[in-house]
């Protein structure tokens, strides 16, 4: 009978994996050269796809079975590359904007989510739409909307040309300024420095975004918190597994692209927490012999949007290189599941989709 126990390689791997085709990798790039005691790998528990990410994907997916190829996609569905040449394959035509889109065709919106101008631009073009924006970027929009309709001047902690940041300053342009970076805070110019509420993107750093705020409220002292932290849950608990075992690394190495806010927050991270060096790699054929000169400890963890196959190749190429003993470092249990975008929630057959409505435990 099939061992149904995980093993540490897969802790903390996400519950639903889709299987994408990707390049095979090359066994045996990587050479097992002595290092100054044992070999190991710390793996970092949670990390990958976040419910976000995952509902994003199936969405596209349920879209080109539902209506047929082409489906079109405003903007990359998320931030990965193997995920975005996947869904090409597969009949998803990705476009800037929603006037490249043919009318009367079937448009999905990415989980960074959109502004109100684009939904309105889609309807006039009769598009059908599916929004695949993840339910924490809509809760923060609807903040942006309260507080707007309550007078309050937002400021949205966040990077200037993000599509989510995009997104949430287009619910209300003339109640937001966007805070870039910490230094930003020195020249902001507020209408009203005690009628102030702050809100961030989902995906920062969540020291950052703390010494942020906390550099605001010393210029501004009534400024406003938000009802909860917007850094959501998944980039959270990713920062942390990171935090965990960076100070124990040689060489942190996370899977992501480059476009990846959280991807990239998480190599910051592992540099700020005592890692001796930090990559981010799209494949793992893009690890170099040379990171691993020396290296005892190799941590390695993955950004929201990164499937779990690719992260099993460096695992792979790193047992090759003589890593073989995986030990799993553990911060945070999940099981969230979002249910589908409600366009998508009864098949073409009428059934209902099995997802659960609603979060469970983070
Ligand atoms: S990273 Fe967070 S906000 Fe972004 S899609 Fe995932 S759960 Fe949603």
């Amino acid at each position: 009978m099939a061992n149904t126990e995980p093993n540490q390689r897969t802790i903390g791997a996400p519950v639903v994996s889709l299987s994408m085709p990707r390049l095979r990798r090359v066994k045996g790039r990587l050479e097992d050269r002595p290092v100054d005691g044992p070999k190991r790998v710390l793996l970092a528990a949670p990390r990958g796809y976040c419910a976000g990410v995952d509902r994003a994907v199936i969405a596209v997916e349920k879209a080109l079975a539902r209506y047929g190829a082409p489906v079109y996609v405003r903007k990359q569905i998320v931030h990965n590359l193997h995920v975005v040449q996947s869904l090409e394959k597969m009949g998803a035509i990705f476009v800037d904007e929603v006037d490249e889109v043919p009318e009367g065709a079937t448009v999905v919106f990415s989980a960074h989510g959109v502004s109100p101008a684009v939904v309105s631009d889609a309807a006039s073009r009769s598009l059908n739409t599916i929004d695949a924006t993840c339910p924490l970027v809509t809760k923060v929009h609807r903040e942006a909307v309260r507080f707007a309709r309550g007078g309050l001047e937002i400021l949205l902690i966040g990077h200037v040309g993000h599509e989510e940041v995009e997104g949430t300053f287009g619910e209300a342009p003339e109640h937001i300024t966007i805070v870039n970076s910490p230094d930003d805070v020195d020249t902001l110019e507020v209408k009203n420095p005690d009628n102030l509420v702050w809100l961030s993107q989902t995906t920062l750093s969540v020291d950052e975004t703390m010494d942020t705020v906390r550099r605001l409220r010393e210029r501004f002292p009534n400024l406003q918190d938000p009802p909860s932290d917007d850094i959501c849950y998944a980039t959270q608990n990713r920062q942390l597994a990171v935090k965990k075992l960076a100070p124990e690394c040689d060489v942190v190495i996370v899977v992501g692209s480059a476009n990846s806010s959280n991807s990239v927050r998480l190599v910051e991270v592992a540099l700020e927490y005592g890692a001796r060096a930090a990559y981010r790699v799209d494949f793992t054929d893009e690890v170099k012999q040379e990171w691993l000169e020396g290296a005892r400890t190799v941590g390695v963890s993955s950004g929201a949007s990164v499937p779990e196959d690719l992260v099993q190749d460096l695992l792979d190429d790193l047992e090759d290189a003589g890593y073989k003993d995986v030990q799993a470092v553990v911060t945070a249990e999940e099981d969230l599941v979002f249910s589908l975008p409600k366009e998508l929630r009864h098949d073409a057959d009428g059934g209902r989709d099995e997802r659960a409505l609603g979060g469970r435990r983070r």
